[in-house]
């Protein structure tokens, strides 16, 4: 399999997708009716989140290395270094080696209980994404990628700050990074200038969160610290008792935000699912067919 590094430089946008390692037996089998639905379309990975303790995260370790046994996709684990000593992120790193999964997304993390409370390094563990880049690196033959924030961390106190450690977690051994969602286009492309204008080209690939329920958005924006447009929230307040009116909303919004993100040049598009497929399903196709419809122009010019 070519590594991630060679899809983002082919010139063809990457798609991929995130789940969530479910609670329940009933959560698995939504999870695996989405992988199941998503892999005909070969998309360049997919990738599984991983949470903030206990049984949780060996659910993040098992769904991967069952998605990379079972299936034809190419999983991509989330990793944190919140809680852990150096010897147990080895041991993860070597029990992804072993299963043959060979993309990490090398994460810090957030405390445990309040994502905004200082952070505070596990005494054996590592302090930022950065060290865990190296760590995953030096682990073996890995592709690894980092977060970026179109809105900044929040805990960064200036832009300047940010972009240079954004940097030094690319230069420390980073393919590629993906994004917090955001749902303004100029965020993104302002972040992608000065990551450019601070010499650095590793791939920014942003993140598109179908927003179909205003309820649910609002929380997740509230957690990863995303500004909610007033008037996306608006047009899902007039039909919040209406879900159908509502995913329409969602997947029109997305979907025009996808197309534009495409049009600007970004390399690829990572969709949250939230283990359903349909939402993103629909995105994913609205946004293939107008780049067919514009290739289709662009031969007869
Ligand atoms: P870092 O790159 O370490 O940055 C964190 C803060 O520290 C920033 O303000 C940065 O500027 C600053 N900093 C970095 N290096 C230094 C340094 N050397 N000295 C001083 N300050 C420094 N969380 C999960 O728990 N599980 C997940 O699966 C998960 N998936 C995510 C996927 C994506 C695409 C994104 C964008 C985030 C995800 N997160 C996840 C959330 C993430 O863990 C948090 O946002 C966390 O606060 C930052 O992680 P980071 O890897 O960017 O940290």
């Amino acid at each position: 399999m070519s590594a991630l590094r060679d899809v983002l430089e082919s010139g063809a946008p990457s798609f991929s997708f995130e789940f969530f390692p479910p609670k329940t037996d009933a959560g698995e089998r939504v999870l695996w009716d989405a992988i199941r639905r998503i892999e005909p379309l070969a998309p360049s990975f997919v990738s599984v989140t991983y949470g903030a303790g206990g049984s949780s995260r060996d659910r993040t370790v098992e769904v991967t290395k069952r998605i990379a046994a079972e299936t034809t996709l190419r999983p991509v684990a989330h990793l944190t270094a919140v809680g852990h000593s150096v010897a147990e992120l080895r041991h993860i790193i070597g029990q992804y080696a072993d299963a043959g999964v060979r993309d990490v997304l090398a994460l810090r993390g957030d405390p445990p209980g309040d994502p905004n409370a200082p952070w505070i390094a596990h005494p054996e563990g590592l302090g930022h994404a950065h060290e865990l880049v190296s760590l995953v690196r030096a682990s073996g033959a890995f592709s690894v990628g980092v977060a970026a924030f179109p809105e900044r961390h929040p805990r960064s106190p200036d832009w300047e700050s940010d972009i240079r450690h954004f940097v030094a977690k690319c230069r420390a051994g980073a393919d590629y990074a993906l994004t917090q969602m955001f749902f303004d286009v100029e965020d993104y492309l302002r972040l992608r200038d000065r990551v450019v204008a601070a010499g650095c080209d590793t791939p920014v690939i942003p993140e598109i969160m179908p927003a179909t329920d205003v309820r649910q958005i609002r929380r997740f924006a509230e957690l990863s610290n995303a500004a909610f447009p007033e008037d996306l929230a608006r047009r899902l307040d007039a039909v919040r008792d209406d879900p159908a009116a509502g995913h329409r909303v969602g997947v029109e919004y997305a979907t025009a935000m996808a197309g534009r993100l495409l049009a600007e040049g970004a390399p690829g598009l990572h969709y949250i699912t939230l283990n359903r497929s349909t939402a993103t399903l629909e995105i994913h196709r609205n946004v293939l067919e107008s780049r067919s419809a514009q290739h289709v122009l662009a031969a007869h010019h």
